[in-house]
This record gives structure tokens, sequence and C-alpha cells, in this order.
């Protein structure tokens, strides 16, 4: 069985090869390399990342024809698609092809990109899921980052790939990402297991402020095995196009400036209520009451009840008296 993924992983490192040969060496390739060098990845990161593109023309299955690849090992590769006589062909056409690591550095799979936006068509293509490949258990770039994480760089988990590699390119590089699923047990468990310092930075839009709530629910607000912070990138802006707007020292001045959990949600929650209603008010604080009472240290929670008092200018003791009965006694 150990060899059978061995094989897996090796057909997927010349594939790879292939791909990475048609983007930088061939005519066929030229759109692919344009589209790129357009979204300013260098020629650099395209070599670190080996990305490549699966040509229009499907070539992947007669290539390994003539290698004499076994049958069944193609069929199980993800790499291509099959008929009801079980014939095969390219999964991937006419995309941009991002090689999909574990955390050891195998190549386990491919994401592939289209070149124009078509309604018709999904954005990524994923390979499916095989002996090597697991969605909810990949962390992209994990295997690169991970020395850096160790380095005491907090670990910056983006909503996309594109975010890790632009910020990896721009000297931030111990970004990771899930394969846009919501993050899963296993890979809150693998992050954890490097360090305690994560920031959350996904993107500005709706529902990457969305995602950030489920993230901190994910990790557990109040794990305190864990130093969580959050980013909110502005102006509906994803990091990807953030830093190559603004550049990296204006990222890191985000990153130097992520706010706790905490923060987050008090403002993300008085963005859904119309504080200029008296009513709302009112259910605005008797919410961020209930946030403010799952803080653990009783220091903290005052200076919020303070904050929340000055806003609002209401007597903190009216808020006092809210806030006790959600209080959690502990013997
Ligand atoms: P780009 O900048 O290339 O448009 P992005 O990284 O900003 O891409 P988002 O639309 O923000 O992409 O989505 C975040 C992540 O969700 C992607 O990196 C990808 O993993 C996944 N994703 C997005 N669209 C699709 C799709 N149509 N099918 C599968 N996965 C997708
Ligand atoms: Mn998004
Ligand atoms: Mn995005
Ligand atoms: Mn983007």
């Amino acid at each position: 069985a150990d060899s059978k993924q061995k094989q897996l992983i090796d057909l997927h490192e010349q594939t790879v090869k292939l791909y990475n040969h048609i983007l930088t060496n061939t005519k066929m390739g030229q759109p692919a390399l344009d589209y790129l060098h357009k979204r300013g990845v260098t020629d650099d990161t395209i070599a670190t990342y080996k990305l490549g593109y699966a040509p229009s023309q499907r070539l992947l299955k007669p290539f390994f024809d003539e290698r004499k690849v076994d049958y069944q090992l193609l069929r199980k590769s993800g790499l291509f698609s099959e008929d009801q006589d079980g014939n095969l062909r390219d999964r991937f056409v006419d995309r941009v092809m991002y090689p999909i690591r574990n955390g050891g550095g195998q190549t386990v799979g491919f994401s592939g990109r289209i070149l124009t936006a078509n309604p018709d068509m999904p954005k990524y293509l994923n390979s499916p899921e095989t002996e090597t490949f697991n969605k909810r258990k990949i962390l992209f770039n994990l295997d690169l980052a991970r020395m850096n994480i160790r380095n005491k760089q907090p670990a910056i988990l983006f909503e996309g790939f594109m975010d890790v590699i632009t910020a990896y390119q721009a000297g931030i590089k111990s970004g990771i990402a899930s394969m846009g699923t919501s993050l899963t047990e296993q890979q809150i468990y693998d992050i954890k297991r490097i360090t305690h310092d994560v920031v959350v930075c996904y993107d500005g839009d709706t529902p990457g402020q969305k995602a950030i709530k489920r993230a901190i629910d994910e990790f557990g607000e109040h794990d305190t095995t864990i130093d969580l912070k959050v980013v909110t990138v502005p102006d509906g802006m994803d990091p990807d196009e953030f830093i190559r707007n603004k550049g990296a020292d204006d990222f890191n001045k985000l990153i130097d400036h992520a706010q706790a959990p905490i923060e987050f949600e008090l403002t993300y929650l008085k963005k859904q209520y119309n504080l200029h209603s008296e009513v709302d008010q009112g259910n605005y604080i008797a919410e961020a009451i209930k946030l403010i009472s799952h803080i653990d240290s009783s220091i903290s929670r005052d200076l919020y009840l303070n904050r929340l008092a000055d806003e609002f200018s209401v007597e903190k003791k009216l808020l006092q008296q809210q806030l006790m009965p959600l209080l959690k006694r502990t013997p």
C-alpha cells in the first residue's frame, strides 16, 4: 500500500514538471505566463511553487501512455476524468496549475485556475479526493511555512492560496491556507501542534468577514492554549490585492495591529445594528454584554464595560447588572 502512495506521488511530480515546462518554455503556455505576470507573479515565484499550465490540447494521457504507466494507477491519480467505458482523459484543460503539496512537501494534488472569468466554469478546479489527496487535511504551503513559524513568526491563515503565494513573494513566509473549505478539526490540530500564534487574515469582503467569525469559533475563542488574532483587510480587498496595491510594509503593519477576537466580534456585531435607533442600541448593548461575559479576565471585562458605558452614555452600574447573571461561576 505504501508503494502505491509513492507511485501516485511520483506521477504527480512528473505532472508538475510537464505542466511547469509547458508554462515556462512553450508557445502554448504563453497566455498563461502572461496571465501570471500580469498578476505580478514573478518567475522566481513560478519556480518556487512550480506553477504550470494544462493546455487546451489534452496531452497528459498520451504522455503517460508513452511511458507505459499502469491504467489503474492513472485512474486513481485524480488527474483524469473517466467516461462510462473507462476511458481516461485529462481532467485539467486550459488552466493555470497550482501543485498542492502535503506537509511533507510531496505533491498530492492540483488546483487549476481558468485564465478568464467564465460563469459556466468553476474558477478553481481541484483534484478529487484520492488515496493521497484529502482536501480537509491539507494546509497549503505548510511545508514551506513551518520553519518560519517555528522561528517565531505567527502562522498567517489566509483564505486563498493566491494570498499565500503573493505574501510569500513579498517576504511574508509563514502563510498557509485551507483549500477553499472552512477549517477542519484536523487542520486546527495541525496548526496548534506547531504554534500558539495564529493570525487569521481572510478576505475583506462580506464572505471573508463571516468566515473570520466562524474561524474564531472553530479555534475556540477562549482556548487559552492559543493566541489568536484577526486582521480585517480594508476596502473589501483580499490580502493578495492589498499586498500588490499597498506593498509588504503596509501589510506587515496590518499583521502587527491584528485585533483580539473579542474586538473583531464587537466590531462585527456593531455592523449588524442601526445605532441611530435607540431600540437597536439597546439590542446591541445586550449582545455586546453577552460577548463580554465570555472574557475570562475580570479586569478586561471591566475595561470593556467602561468602554461600552462611555460609548452610549449609560450608567456602568446598569451594564454590570446585566452582566452579572451571565457570568459562569467557577467554584
Ligand atoms: P483569485 O485571486 O485567483 O481570483 P482567490 O484566492 O481570491 O482567487 P477566492 O474567490 O477568494 O479566490 O476564494 C478563496 C479560495 O477558495 C481559493 O483559493 C480556492 O481555494 C477556493 N475557491 C474559490 N472559488 C472556487 C471554486 N469555484 N471552486 C473551488 N474552489 C474555489
Ligand atoms: Mn474570497
Ligand atoms: Mn480572495
Ligand atoms: Mn484574489
